[in-house]
């Protein structure tokens, strides 16, 4: 199934504020929370579509990115906020309900909830970069790189603790990961929770340390990570793969890696937004006799035919040889200029040939006819 616009998903316009945003997301948000639904998967999709459009719409970047690109700029179908899963949805509601507010409307807050969105510290973003030939970003490309970071520690799994006994329920929350505070205020006394500091909000205590990660529950290492790049990428585009950073300290969520996109210069070939540019250069009698060449496209090599009588600054259009646009259908064109190759230095024989030519009537630009030659503004104009 296609994926729905985040826009729509929300029941937003494109020009929605950031106010009207969050309003729409907390709507549904309560409209198709678990809590509410138990059981309900046809909820549980909406709930979790709407978290995925707020996680981008409430990103400025990630909305400029997605206005730009559409999904494909959100790092396809290897990455993406399609990858949310429930810990990272609850973990948005700290910003749009409030700790306090979420509690109390789906019953005193006890819960998990709160205990998984607490849990551990979030690991670091990552930023890398991809270089790319024309050729890859003509067909979308696959590369495997191997990413220096925090990785899960592998003999604790993440909880930092030394073994299943060693973890044991934090004495000061009793294992909730928070902890309830009567303040006195003005308007009386206010129950506030707030995140339990003997365990970070975990609910649980380590009482002895895993070995090898001493607590930390994560080590610096190496993972090996394959990146889909959509076609039709260019210089600048940034994506991201969510989760793909820096594991979290103590079992924390990881980060993001977030890629951003470099061009290979080609030695021949110039990138003019989706189309591509050649400079053809033909000397001047296969100019005026016309020939057959062999022209470098992104597609490897092609042969086109020069009538005679081609002029200098002609141009020629090789359909669908450039490339494609991340959101648009098809690919654009290669666009070839045709230079005259003026020899700059001449044995005596040319030179003589070339006197004489010099006296020929034909060779005499005719005013009549140059006159009809369009102008190279006007070329480009058609091109474009
Ligand atoms: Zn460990
Ligand atoms: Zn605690």
């Amino acid at each position: 199934m296609a994926k729905r616009d985040y826009y729509e998903v929300l029941g937003v316009g494109k020009s929605a504020t950031a106010d009207e945003i969050k309003k729409a997301y907390r709507k549904l948000a309560l409209q198709y929370h678990p809590d509410k639904n138990p059981g309900n998967k046809d909820a549980e999709e909406k709930f979790k579509e709407a978290a995925e459009a707020y996680e981008i719409l409430s990103d400025q970047q990630k909305r400029a990115r997605y206005d730009q690109f559409g999904h494909a700029g959100m790092g396809g179908a290897s990455g993406g906020p399609q990858n949310m899963n429930m810990d990272d949805i609850f973990s948005q509601f700290g910003d749009i309900f409030g700790e306090s507010v979420f509690g109390d409307f789906f019953g005193g807050g006890g819960g998990r909830r709160q205990q998984q969105r607490q849990r551990g510290v979030r690991g670091s973003n990552i930023r890398i970069k991809v270089k790319l030939t024309l050729q890859e970003i003509a067909e979308g490309a696959r590369k495997t790189i191997k990413v220096k970071k925090y990785v899960v520690c592998d003999t604790c799994h993440g909880n930092g603790a030394k073994d299943a006994s060693s973890v044991t329920t934090c004495k000061t929350c009793q294992g909730s990961g928070y902890v309830r505070r009567v303040q006195n205020t003005i308007l009386g006394q206010m129950a506030t929770t707030q995140t339990c500091h003997t365990c970070h909000g975990s609910g649980q205590q380590v009482t002895a340390n895993c070995p090898k990660c001493h607590g930390e529950g994560r080590m610096y290492g190496e993972d090996t990570i394959t990146l889909d790049i959509p076609a039709g990428v260019h210089e600048g585009v940034e994506l991201s793969m969510n989760g793909k950073g820096n594991a979290g300290e103590k079992g924390g969520p990881a980060g993001d890696l977030l890629i951003s996109v470099e061009e290979v210069k080609d030695t021949d070939l110039k990138r003019e937004g989706n189309h591509v540019l050649y400079d053809l250069y033909i000397s001047f009698a296969e100019a005026a006799l016309g020939t057959k060449v062999e022209v470098p496209t992104i597609d490897g090599k092609a042969r086109i035919t020069i009538p005679e009588g081609t002029q200098g600054g002609h141009i020629m259009r090789l359909k669908g040889k450039g490339l494609p646009g991340l959101n648009t259908y098809g690919r654009g064109d290669q666009i070839i200029q045709v230079h005259i190759w003026v020899p700059k230095k001449l044995t005596s024989e040319e030179r003589k040939t070339l006197e004489k030519l010099r006296e020929a009537k034909n060779f005499i630009p005719d005013v009549n006819e140059t006159r009809k030659e369009k102008s190279f503004f006007d070329k480009m104009k058609d091109m474009f």
